[in-house]
């Protein structure tokens, strides 16, 4: 008998034919994130096992394999080999602690020769027996005995599922652009749209020296800590204060955040599509701030001319989206009080809903083709690493 790690996977039994491509993905990403431990993985009809490894890494396996996207669930296994009488052996000796139980076999080998329902009530039986004082209870059961009959003529009994994040192997979606501030909702964003199977790099604008070395900080920090979901970002970047000062300078204050919202998205698209990404993210959410409104985020959108633009926060309300946060971690950061650069010239009154021939005529003003080749010159990229 050894003990092992069960992992389970969900809606990736959906994809019918291309099922082993999502498979793979998941073992491939699976096996990258564990690979500092000494361990075996390995791959068996609809499971994938953990064995071998180091009982003081244990904990910090699980904790590994709680934030890849894809597994649904996770247990702490005792492994046998396949055999009525060592079923019975091991049943013999496991304690019910709670007063009622119920056995649960999911017999995936059909050449084992004794049918689920039977060999439940069997080994029910036996409990019963060995521990004095307990009930079965099919439907409420306070503690579940599960055996897993499985093809590698192996066998697995354990108690307790692990909930897991779910959502499909980051990478099989291909790659994203995630427009990255320093609030709370564009990490959750970014978390939201892996969970899906994007894998994420990420794009930044920052106004130095209106906006400071620890508001940029604060995105790298935020970056390292969604790689844990995401994976490896590529962080870009981009100087962002010589376009700020020259719409400041030409453009009508209230269109200010229009046109510099702008400005993001055409810059992002161009570099995402110069890195094979096939989409961009954002977190905006509809009626949020006053550049929000559906005519500013319409305006916003007519600057991605070739990807579609994610925003998965759309209909969420903000102590939904802080809920995300706090859970995956992010929102002690977010709400570190730098600035980001949409606070800089910030119009007393932003208008909420531009006008498309306004804010056209404004950009006429600008020299948008230097400006943005001028900004990619001094772009920064970060390599953000597991
Ligand atoms: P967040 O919490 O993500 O900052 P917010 O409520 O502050 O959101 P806005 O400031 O209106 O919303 O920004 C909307 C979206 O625009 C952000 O979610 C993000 O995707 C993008 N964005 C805003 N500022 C920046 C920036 N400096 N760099 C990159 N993307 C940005
Ligand atoms: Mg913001």
């Amino acid at each position: 008998m050894k003990e092992v790690i069960l992992i389970r996977f969900g809606e990736i039994f959906l994809k019918g034919k291309n099922y082993f491509y999502f498979e793979n993905t998941l073992f491939k990403n699976i096996s990258w994130r564990l690979s500092k431990f000494k361990l075996n993985l390995i791959r068996t009809d609809g499971r994938f096992i953990v064995s071998d490894f180091n009982e003081a890494d244990k904990d910090e396996i699980i904790k590994n394999l709680k934030c890849v996207f894809g597994i649904v669930s996770i247990s702490v296994a005792s492994e046998i080999d396949t055999s009525l009488e060592n079923i019975y052996s091991l049943i013999k000796n496991i304690k019910i602690v709670k007063d009622t139980f119920k056995v649960e076999v999911n017999r995936a080998d059909k050449k084992f020769p004794v049918k689920s329902p039977e060999l439940s009530r069997e080994l029910g039986h036996m409990l019963l027996e060995n521990n004095k004082g307990v009930s079965v209870d099919v439907h409420n059961p306070k503690q579940v005995v599960n055996v897993e009959i499985r093809q590698n003529n192996k066998t697995y009994i354990y108690f307790d599922k692990i909930e897991s994040l779910g959502g499909m192997p980051v990478g099989t979606a291909g790659e994203s652009m995630l427009l990255l501030s320093g609030g709370i909702d564009s990490p959750v964003a970014g978390f939201l749209m892996a969970k899906r199977g994007l894998k994420i790099s990420a794009i930044h604008f920052y106004s130095y020296p209106y906006t400071s070395e620890q508001a940029k900080q604060k995105v790298i920090d935020l970056a390292n800590i969604i790689k844990n979901y995401t994976g490896d970002i590529k962080l870009y970047i981009v100087p962002f204060t010589k376009i700020q000062e020259e719409i400041h300078k030409k453009c009508d204050d209230e269109y200010m955040v229009t046109i510099v919202r702008r400005f993001m998205m055409d810059i992002a698209e161009r570099v995402a599509k110069s890195n094979a990404c096939n989409s961009l993210i954002t977190g905006e959410n509809l009626a949020q701030v006053a550049s929000q409104t559906v005519e500013g985020i319409t305006s916003t959108n007519k600057m991605a001319k070739d990807l579609v633009v994610f925003r998965p926060l759309i209909g969420f309300d903000k102590v939904e989206i802080s809920k995300i946060a706090e859970k995956i971690g992010t929102y002690e950061t977010s709400i570190l009080p730098y600035e980001d650069c949409c606070s800089v010239f910030l119009p007393k009154k932003p208008v909420t809903h531009p006008k498309l021939e306004r804010v056209e005529k404004n950009e006429q003003l600008l020299d948008r083709e230097r400006l943005i080749k001028e900004a990619a010159q001094g772009v920064e990229i970060l390599n953000i690493k597991l």
